[in-house]
């Protein structure tokens, strides 16, 4: 029997009939504007039955043949089928673990929650889902002779650093275009070892990302950002990957942090995608949860009691300082794409303050997590949920964990310092400094834990 010859395209989610080949340097339609998504051959891929799918990405899941063990790749055919193996810049992403977190679900009175550690991955945050298909796309331009010199990207810190590693494994250049002073610094020191050409500017996020759509407008600068909708397909795997963890089944919650809303409108994808291949029976509901100091998707649904649907309008607003500063974002790129996301999975939008992301965070370490402050929000906005009884017990949540905890360690330093601004930590736990005589470690060991 003849392989079935899948295949995927760019398409107009704005409802014109626009087409273009993935290798095309476009990235929203040039006819009526709207947003590219990446359109896949739907009748071929169901061409073979769940059981087919399950057993093939089964087989490969961080075992097979290169770069099949990847978890983007190991779903090629559901991410970018036709691409030439020999063109796939892989650092082997994905396959990141989903934990079972007992001891912190108890804490909220909860009995069956998971943390999917999509930072546990080569640069440290989901980016790198994204960032080894739009620079694959970008390496098989070139090799058929594409214009295109480098790769840009405005970043709030992670995206620099996937698509500088990305590049400069696959010997592309690439320039990153950071807000001076928002970022970590070891979110910093990443684009800057790989080689990118690291421009810092006197802005925020959305100035940045002003400039480099702008600086997009001839082709021969790749823009990597993530209106670029080919990293949403490898985004899209981590969705795939939870239900595959889970013995193809769905949780009944997906919790998530959303700044630009591309992780967001991924995991609608992803889960709508296993549903209509019949992988999966039924789909989880969807929370977003942003940063209360960055929360234009909140105001315009939930701030607004209004349902989230594709008809919402959300305001740009501009970002006030938050420590999960890869989510101080005012205008959201993908906020369509994520409405799209929430009506179909019956979502809800929450926030949190840094009081309670802060505190959301260091009672999943106290729980043996070490979780960044964007999934701290996302904790947060399940705590709430599951104070008001929308969550409930003997349902299975899975909350999605961003990026490293290391990547943020002047976020946890300061945390139990209890130098964080606007934050009085509930669970500060400094180290403390004694004298090197037995006495003084003896009298601290009952001090905590009561003499023996
Ligand atoms: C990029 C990023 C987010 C936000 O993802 P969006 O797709 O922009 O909503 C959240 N957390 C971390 C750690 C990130 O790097
Ligand atoms: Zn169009």
């Amino acid at each position: 029997m003849a392989e079935p010859v899948f295949s995927a395209w760019f398409r107009c989610a704005g409802g014109c009939d626009f087409r273009a080949a993935l290798t095309d340097v476009v990235y929203s339609c040039p006819r009526c504007g709207g947003l590219l998504e990446v359109e896949h051959d739907r009748a071929a891929l169901a061409g073979r039955s769940a059981d087919e799918w399950k057993a093939l990405f089964d087989g490969r899941f961080k075992l097979g043949r290169w770069p099949y063990g990847s978890g983007v790749w190991g779903k090629k055919e559901w991410v970018y089928p036709q691409l030439a193996d020999e063109n796939v810049v892989s650092m082997f992403e994905g396959g990141s673990p989903l934990l079972r977190i007992d001891r912190y679900a108890r804490e909220l009175g909860l009995d069956d929650v998971w943390l999917k550690e999509c930072g546990v991955t080569h640069t440290g945050s989901f980016k790198d889902l994204g960032m080894t298909v739009l620079v694959s796309a970008v390496k098989e331009m070139r090799a058929r002779g594409g214009t295109v010199r480098a790769v840009a990207c405005a970043s709030t810190g992670d995206t620099s650093a996937a698509l500088s590693a990305y590049c400069a494994a696959a010997g592309i250049p690439s320039v990153v275009l950071l807000p001076r002073g928002k970022i970590s610094t070891a979110q910093l020191v990443q684009p800057i070892s790989n080689g990118a050409l690291v421009l810092e500017l006197d802005t925020d996020f959305d100035g940045c990302m002003a400039v480099v759509r702008q600086l997009a407008e001839t082709k021969d600068i790749y823009l990597a950002n993530s209106m670029n909708s080919l990293r949403i397909e490898g985004q899209k795997t981590a969705s795939i990957e939870i239900a595959q963890q889970l013995g193809w089944t769905s949780p009944d919650w997906i919790v998530i942090p959303g700044g630009n809303l591309g992780n967001a409108s991924a995991v609608g994808k992803g889960f709508q995608l296993l549903k209509q291949l019949g992988l999966v029976e039924r789909l989880p509901r969807l929370v977003v949860a942003q940063a209360e100091n960055a929360n234009p998707l909140w105001r315009a649904t939930t701030g607004a009691h209004v349902r989230p649907t594709p008809s919402v309008e959300v305001e740009p607003v501009t970002a006030r300082r938050t420590l999960a500063s890869a989510i101080q974002i005012g205008a959201p790129v993908s906020a369509k794409r994520a409405l799209r996301a929430l009506e179909a999975l019956d979502g809800i939008v929450e926030q949190a303050t840094e009081q309670e992301l802060a505190d959301a965070a260091a009672r999943a370490d106290r729980a043996g997590m070490f979780t960044c402050p964007h999934t701290g929000v996302a904790l947060a906005a399940l705590e709430k949920l599951a104070a008001r009884g929308v969550v409930k017990k003997g349902e299975r949540v899975v909350v999605i964990s961003t990026a490293h905890g290391l990547k943020f360690s002047d976020f946890k330093v300061g945390y139990h310092e209890g130098t964080l601004a606007g934050v009085t930590p509930a669970l500060r736990n400094p180290g403390v400094k004694l004298p090197a005589s037995l006495g003084a470690v003896q009298d601290a060991i009952a001090a905590r834990f009561g003499r023996g």
